[in-house]
C-alpha cells in the first residue's frame, strides 16, 4: 500500500512515512554520534519540509537559519550564541511550534528533489554527506519556488 505525504509529497512505500524515516535519522545518530555533526542541519531539513509543524513565526525563523547555516556556514554553536538574545523561550513573543491559529506554509508549492526517504535509502555510511546534500538542495527548491 503507497500513499503520500500531504506535506512534501512524498510517495510512503509500505506504510513508512516521513516520521520513520525521521526516527531512523536520529536513531543513526544516537548509535553513532560522529552522524550528530548534521543534527541540525537534518532537523531543521526535515522540518522546512513538512512547515506545518512550524508556527508562521517559526517557519521564517527556520528558514533564516537554514541560510545562515548554508550560505554564511556558521556552526550550530556561533548561531545559537548571537541568538541568545533573541531566541531565549522567555524573552521571545512568538511561538517556534506550530499553534491551531498559527501554522507555517509557503507562499509558492515546492517540488522538493530531495527528501528524508532518499538520505535514509542512501544508508547509514552516506548519512552525513547526504543530509549536507539534502540541505543544499531544500535551499535551491526554496529558491526556485520562490519562497525565500
Ligand atoms: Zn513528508
Amino acid at each position: 500500500m503507497t500513499s503520500q505525504c500531504p506535506a512534501c509529497g512524498a510517495r510512503w512505500e509500505n506504510g513508512r512515512t516521513c516520521q520513520d524515516n525521521f526516527y531512523q535519522m536520529l536513531f543513526w545518530e544516537n548509535e553513532n554520534p560522529a552522524n550528530g555533526v548534521v543534527h541540525h542541519l537534518m532537523v531543521l531539513c526535515y522540518h522546512l519540509q513538512h512547515p506545518h509543524l512550524y508556527s508562521e513565526d517559526g517557519l521564517g525563523y527556520a528558514l533564516g537559519l537554514l541560510k545562515e547555516m548554508l550560505v554564511e556556514e556558521k556552526s550550530p554553536a556561533e548561531i545559537r550564541n548571537q541568538k541568545r538574545k533573541t531566541v531565549d523561550s522567555g524573552r521571545r513573543n512568538w511561538k517556534v511550534t506550530a499553534r491551531p491559529e498559527s501554522k507555517g506554509s509557503y507562499r509558492n508549492p515546492v517540488h522538493w528533489s530531495m527528501r528524508a526517504a532518499d538520505v535514509v535509502a542512501a544508508g547509514e555510511e552516506q548519512y552525513i554527506e547526504q543530509v549536507k546534500t539534502w540541505a543544499r538542495s531544500v535551499y535551491k527548491d526554496l529558491q526556485t519556488a520562490e519562497n525565500l
